[in-house]
Order: structure tokens, then C-alpha cells, then sequence
């Protein structure tokens, strides 16, 4: 039976880059040791890491005047790297709150700066006539995708400031005009690689010493000045994330990533839409493409679905625990045929339960 995964993180990668993992798992490049087993600083993986920042740059039109930074900690090492890399202590910064993720980033900032929070969040949208809330701040933080609300912003907001978002959950997933940002970051376990390493993309003019107690292993001009080698970097993550980017190129880069998944979430919404048994509750203009949230009308019939859904090879739907419901994340690895399969299995279970 096919399994299809729609966990929101870690989250299903590509097969074929699984199954390119795993045939040279032991034997890299006939070395006879395991990329896993390579000096960081070797010729071998000096060449891998060189290979996937080239692939990832060519993939997003990321300029030399952007550092390309792979770092350890996941996205949330930078909720709090960002502040104490960008401005001094206690400097005003604006957070604009669209969800959780966005909420976690401003109330971790609050330990090094002084965050204006712009809660934009109203019933299931957003209300964004609130971005004129947004001022003073030196930078302006938001995240285009929460992954726990399934709410998105597809417009960048307008600001004459650095802006900064948080990708984690739709990197690669679509066009992202990188000139328009001072920095973006994502954790890798959606649309990238393994968890734990996270990637940051700074415009170079942006760093500087950074507040006096900044980890040196967060410092983005010292990664930056060591090719992000200044520690033994996460290096199984990062040839895993260059296999991805290989991969991404085959499927025609980014556009056409893009394509997909707008058809895959069309595909899913419209389902839902058109059904009284299921509903998601965000505003149509705001919903995420890659995380959809969904209720069960009945919310009693929870558990029979999970289970069955599960029995069908369809795994990991459940809900964030702070919304409930189900939750079908749709990142680039997930096939269109995935999403049919999901789509087929809910109108079964409807006609089973009506
Ligand atoms: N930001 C967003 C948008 C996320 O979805 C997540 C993880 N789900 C994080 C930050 C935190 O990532 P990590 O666990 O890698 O620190």
C-alpha cells in the first residue's frame, strides 16, 4: 500500500532523494565511508555544501549580495538570533501576528528588543489595514505561512524598513522576490530536509557585530565569514537539502513546484468547500497552501476518521493539539496523486457516515 504523509513537520520527503540517500548511504561516492562519516571540511563535502548552496541560489535568484547562512537550531535558534544579530538591545522592532508562529517570533524578540506586536489576526482572516500600525520599528517581522492556523500572506507588506519573514513553511513552495526581504529564514523539516538545520538568507550590508551577548554559533557575520563552517555544521542535513534542491531542479524549479500546489490545495479546498461534513474555517484570500486545517461538522466521527484514514495509508492528519480537527500539510514532496487519494478517501468516509 502507498502511504502518503501529511505530517506538518518533519514531513514527507522526496522518494527519489530518499532512495538516493539510501543507495549511497554507506558508500559515498566510492569512498567506502558514509557522507555522514566526512570531515565537514574535506574535499568531498566541501564540494556537496559548495553544490547545494550553488542549487539553492540558482533555485530562489539569490544575488552575491546575500549571504546564504545553513545553520543549526531550527527556525526558532533565529526567533531570537534575529534581534540580537540586527539591532541593539532594547531597539524598537515591529512583529506583525498572523497566527502562533508569527506570535512565538515577537514574544522571543521581546527578550532583545522592544516589540511593537501588530495583531492582524480578525475572525478566520486578516485584517491588513492594520499594517499601518507599523512604524518604528527598525525591521518588520512577519511569516507568509503559519502552519498551525493554515493562514498566508501572499503579498509582501510595504515597509521602507528591512523586512524580515519566517519561510520555515513555504520555502521553495512558491516565487519569493528575494530582493524585497532583509532576511528570511526557514527550519529545514518542511520543503527542505531533515530537522534541525535551518537556513538563513541576509542581505550582507544588514550584519554587523551583533548585541554583545550573541552566541558566537548565531553570529551571522562570523557563519557568514566561515562558509557556515565556523562549528561542525549539521552536514547529513545539508547533503540531504542539496538532494532536495537537485531534485527541485528536475521538476522545473520553483514555478512549477508552484503550479502543483496551488492545483493540489485547489483540489483539496474546493472538496471541502462543496461538502457540509467538513469545513476550514479561514477566509478564502488567506488560506495557506501548504497546511489545511479541516473540521469534521461532527466532530464526535474525529477519531473513526483518523483511524481510518490511517488504515488507508493516509498518515499523520491529525490536527495541531491547539485546534483540533485534522490537518493535511501538502509541501512540494507530496504528490498530486497524494491529495486525490485524500480527496477520495473523505468523500467515502462522508457517504459511510451521513
Ligand atoms: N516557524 C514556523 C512557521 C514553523 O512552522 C515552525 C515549525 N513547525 C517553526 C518556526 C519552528 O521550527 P523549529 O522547530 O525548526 O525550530
Amino acid at each position: 500500500m502507498t502511504v502518503y504523509n501529511f505530517c506538518a513537520g518533519p514531513a514527507m520527503l522526496p522518494t527519489d532523494v530518499m532512495a538516493k540517500a539510501q543507495a549511497e548511504l554507506l558508500d559515498f561516492q566510492g569512498l567506502g565511508v558514509s557522507v555522514m562519516e566526512l570531515s565537514h571540511r574535506s574535499k568531498s563535502f566541501m564540494a556537496v555544501a559548495e553544490a547545494a548552496e550553488a542549487n539553492l541560489r540558482q533555485l530562489m535568484n539569490i544575488g552575491d549580495d546575500y549571504a546564504v547562512l545553513f545553520t543549526h537550531g531550527g527556525a526558532r535558534a533565529h526567533f531570537s538570533a534575529i534581534p540580537q544579530n540586527l539591532v541593539a538591545a532594547g531597539a524598537k522592532v515591529d512583529y506583525l501576528i498572523s497566527g502562533q508562529w508569527s506570535a512565538g517570533a515577537a514574544k522571543e524578540a521581546a527578550k532583545y528588543a522592544t516589540v511593537n506586536a501588530i495583531d492582524l489576526r480578525d475572525g478566520g482572516g486578516l485584517d491588513l489595514s492594520r499594517l499601518n500600525q507599523a512604524g518604528e520599528g527598525e525591521y518588520l517581522h512577519y511569516c507568509p505561512n503559519e502552519t498551525v492556523d493554515g493562514v498566508a500572506m501572499f503579498e509582501e507588506p510595504v515597509t521602507d524598513k528591512p523586512l524580515i519573514a519566517d519561510y520555515s513553511s513555504c520555502i521553495l513552495g512558491r516565487h519569493i522576490d528575494i530582493n524585497k526581504y532583509g532576511l528570511i529564514y526557514a527550519g529545514a523539516q518542511k520543503n527542505i530536509g531533515p530537522a534541525g538545520l535551518a537556513i538563513v538568507i541576509v542581505r550582507r550590508d544588514l550584519l554587523g557585530e551583533g548585541q554583545p551577548q550573541l552566541p558566537s554559533i548565531l553570529n551571522y557575520r562570523l557563519l557568514d565569514d566561515n562558509g557556515s563552517m565556523y562549528n561542525t555544521p549539521p552536514t547529513f542535513a545539508w547533503y540531504l537539502a542539496g538532494e532536495v534542491f537537485k531534485w527541485l531542479q528536475q521538476q522545473g524549479g520553483v514555478e512549477a513546484m508552484a503550479g502543483v500546489n496551488r492545483a493540489k490545495a485547489a483540489l483539496l479546498y474546493d472538496f471541502i468547500d462543496s461538502s457540509t461534513f467538513y469545513q476550514n474555517r479561514v477566509q478564502p484570500s488567506h488560506r495557506s497552501e501548504m497546511n489545511v486545517p479541516f473540521q469534521l461538522t461532527n466532530a464526535s466521527l474525529d477519531g473513526a476518521f483518523l483511524a481510518q484514514a490511517e488504515q488507508a495509508g493516509l498518515m499523520a492528519l491529525k490536527g495541531h493539539r491547539s485546534v483540533g480537527g485534522m490537518r493535511a500539510s501538502i509541501y512540494n514532496a507530496m504528490p498530486l496523486e497524494g491529495v486525490r487519494a485524500l480527496v477520495d478517501f473523505m468523500k467515502q468516509f462522508e457517504s459511510d457516515n451521513r
